[in-house]
């Protein structure tokens, strides 16, 4: 019988002593690391707020510099972030405030901080980068962190805030009242028309009356189209997505219009990305929006000209999007105007509507696409929109 060696009693202690100590620890670090994880998570959910909102988010430390410049803020102020960072809160103040707002800024961060933080709002003036002055709604935040002062303000444009509120209540009043009226002048419109049409080729009437009956017959078109143009605004059916090739439909698309542009000597180009992934969309309706933009270059270009289309798969955020330009060569836009193109009722055109754009980016919006459009420098409107491929 062999002899156990037998260990002996403190050391076993020890021993265990150890282990306990080792296990601790590792529960230390493992709720640590979690402790981490949970403040990186909360970083970029917080990261991903400031990039997403609407309003200027700025921070500043004590001595007015400014220390955080959300997108939101370049957006308003023309300013980047990295032109910012680092500067004086004065460069985004019409100079003749610059002093009085130090100093309120000066009298608020001396007042006692009731834990954890004291907040005020107010209205003042803004100033971009180009130097227009603009009135903001402001809220500000003042917190201690680590004995140091830190302020965060959000800044409101009032003017552009007002005037997507309007726009909005425009689109929804006008989307209520529309169907309805649309349909009930539809068909009695009809009937004129055709009776007009039918009298205007009449060998019994006189004359002297043809011409009056053509110019009320087209005008009794033209109220048809625009009551059409209402019908399909209003009518904003739900998206039916399925998948398909982006480029193969503005193939299609440019087949419906290719006689008129070449009638008009129209010369066009495709650029088309080879490649692209197919998307998840309504076909119909992607390719209404495709229509629109094409017979929009084609009116632009009256006297004859060059149309490109470019399609590009880009990415933007990690979002996978396909891209379409539709650019012309056609009398471009008006600066001011770039903006309105897309409001119900803008139009430049005699015989217009001002509802295609619009019922353009109502689709393409919800879709959760993007539309835009730009004058070249060379002359010329581009028209340019983005959507995502759809999930996998
Ligand atoms: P409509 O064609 O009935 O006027 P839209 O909403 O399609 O309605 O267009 C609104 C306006 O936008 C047009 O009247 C025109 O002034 C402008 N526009 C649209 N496309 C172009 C273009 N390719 N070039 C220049 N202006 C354009």
């Amino acid at each position: 019988m062999s002899e156990k060696t037998k260990i002996p009693d403190h050391l076993i202690r020890e021993l265990e002593d150890a282990r306990r100590r080792i296990a601790e620890l590792e529960a230390g670090v493992t709720e640590r690391k979690r402790a981490g994880e949970a403040v990186q998570e909360s970083q970029a959910r917080l990261e991903g707020m400031l990039d997403i909102a609407d309003d200027a988010i700025i921070s500043m430390d004590a001595d007015q510099r400014i220390t955080l410049f959300n997108k939101g803020a370049e957006r308003i102020f023309g300013y980047t972030v990295e032109e910012t960072l680092g500067q004086p809160l004065d460069i985004l103040l019409p100079e003749r405030f610059v002093k009085s707002h130090r100093e309120h800024v000066q009298d608020f961060a001396a007042l006692p901080v009731p834990s954890p933080a004291m907040s005020e709002r107010g209205i003042l003036f803004g100033r971009r980068k180009d130097g227009e002055e603009f009135p903001v709604e402001i809220s500000i935040l003042k917190l201690e962190i680590g004995g140091e002062t830190v302020f965060t303000a959000i800044l409101r444009d009032i003017k552009r805030a007002e005037e997507q509120l309007i726009r909005s209540e425009k689109l929804a009043a006008v989307g209520r009242m529309t169907a309805g009226v649309a349909h009930e002048i539809l068909n009695p419109l009809n009937i004129i028309t055709l009776g007009l049409h039918m009298m205007a080729d009449d060998p019994d009437t006189p004359p002297e009356f043809v011409d009056q009956v053509r110019v009320l017959e087209g005008q009794a078109i033209r109220i048809a189209k625009i009551s059409q143009g209402l019908l399909s605004f209003a009518r904003q059916r739900p998206v039916e997505r399925r998948r398909f090739d982006f480029n193969e439909t503005v193939r299609r698309t440019l087949d419906l219009v290719s006689h008129e542009l070449r009638l008009r000597a129209v010369e066009v180009e495709l650029r088309l990305a080879e490649g692209l992934p197919p998307i998840l969309a309504d076909e119909d309706q992607i390719q209404q929006v495709i229509l629109n933009l094409l017979t929009n270059a084609h009116d632009a270009m009256s006297e004859g000209g060059r149309l490109v289309l470019r399609t590009e798969a880009i990415r933007d955020d990690g979002r996978q999007l396909v891209e379409l330009r539709v650019e012309d060569t056609g009398e471009g836009t008006d600066p001011d105007d770039l903006d309105k193109l897309f409001d119900p009722f803008f139009t430049t055109k005699g015989e217009g509507t001002g509802l295609g754009l619009s019922i353009c980016q109502g689709i393409i919006e919800a879709h959760g696409g993007a539309i835009r459009a730009e004058n070249l420098p060379e002359g010329g409107t581009s028209f340019i929109i983005r959507l995502g491929i759809g999930e996998e």
